[in-house]
């Protein structure tokens, strides 16, 4: 028989949205229960440097504040499943969610901080060398590449961090652009454009990606021009995909109110959802900040209306 849990609260997903709320919740003596999911951590343990989240005179590395923060919710009563869940019903309350593992939870509320994965260019010849050069994660792999060639592709905030990071251990970064402005931050820009082993191609698009099979491994990456159509190559072993991300919403897909791009829809000025008592908080209901620091504000205001929605109810 699988383990039924009661609880008041259930935050599901554990990147700063999930162990923000879980420390309010717990420090609000609602005895939350969080499910870690597939990436413990979420987005952050994926960076290095992380500069922007405010409280740290250094520059500090984001797996260890993931774990900082966990920690912190721990310590405040917050009870962590590294687990993960697979199914949800919001049809009554409490509501019914299960996991990988077994276990049945039944519970008031829902905190819903699932975040966001990678995007993916989609064509045929990606899939081929995803993971025999391709990836989508300079931090996770760009040391397979010391003193080689690599390409990243994307123009965000994302992609120039991955090039300035894999400027350090490569020995040439082409940063591989469709348009002839990147959206990333003046500042990153700043660093990108000076440094002596990054290269831009503005206006270019992946046509394909080419290599050798047996072992598989990326060789050179076929590019058009967006403008003239014309094609040309690069040569790299290595290529990082920084095009943006997508909400982890699969799993909520026709259960609750979401966007035409799936991320899930809150009331304004709220992390409420269309279903009472379900709130989502971080990346996953967040299209235009993303930012760690407002996942965590994001969490914050979930526990909070949580615990207001809980003691209405009372
Ligand atoms: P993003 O800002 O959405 O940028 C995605 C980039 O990929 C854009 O330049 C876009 O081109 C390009 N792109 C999208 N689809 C493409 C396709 N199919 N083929 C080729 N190029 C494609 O995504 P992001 O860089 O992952 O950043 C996401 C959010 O996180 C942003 O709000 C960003 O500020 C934030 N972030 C912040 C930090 C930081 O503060 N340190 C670090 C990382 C991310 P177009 O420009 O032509 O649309």
């Amino acid at each position: 028989m699988p383990d039924k849990i009661k609880t008041n609260v259930l935050i599901i997903g554990s990147g700063p949205a999930g162990y923000t709320a879980a420390i309010y919740a717990a420090r609000a003596n609602l005895q939350p229960h969080l499910v870690a999911g597939l990436e413990p951590g979420g987005q952050m343990t994926i960076t290095t440097d992380v500069e922007n989240y405010p409280g740290f005179g250094d520059v500090i590395q984001g797996p260890w504040l993931m774990e900082q923060m966990k920690e912190q919710a721990k310590n405040v009563g917050t009870i962590i499943y590294d687990d993960l869940i697979t199914e949800v019903d919001f049809r009554s309350n409490p509501f019914i969610t299960k996991s990988d593992s077994g276990l049945i939870f039944e519970s008031r509320t829902i905190i819903i901080s699932t975040g966001a994965q990678a995007r993916w260019l989609n064509i045929e010849s990606e899939k081929k060398y995803k993971g025999f050069g391709i990836s989508a994660c300079a931090t996770c792999d760009g040391f397979f590449f010391k003193n080689k060639e690599v390409a990243v592709i994307g123009g965000g905030n994302s992609a120039v961090e991955e090039a300035l990071f894999l400027s350090k251990l490569v020995s040439k970064v082409t940063l591989v652009h469709r348009r002839d402005s990147l959206r990333a931050e003046k500042i990153l820009q700043e660093r990108l454009f000076n440094n002596p082993k990054i290269e831009v191609l503005w206006n270019k698009k992946v046509k394909e990606f080419i290599g050798t099979k047996n072992p598989n491994a990326l060789k050179k990456i076929k590019l058009e021009d967006t403008q003239n159509k014309s094609e040309s190559e690069v040569l790299v072993s290595g290529a990082f995909i920084a095009i943006g991300h997508d909400p982890a919403t699969s799993l909520f897909k026709n259960k609750i109110e979401m966007d035409e791009d799936n991320y899930i829809i809150t009331k304004p000025d709220s992390t409420s959802t269309n279903i009472k008592g379900v709130f989502a908080a971080g990346d996953v209901k967040d299209k235009i900040y993303r930012q760690a620091v407002t996942a965590a504000g994001l969490g914050c205001m979930a526990a909070l209306e949580a615990e207001k929605y809980l003691s209405e109810k009372n």
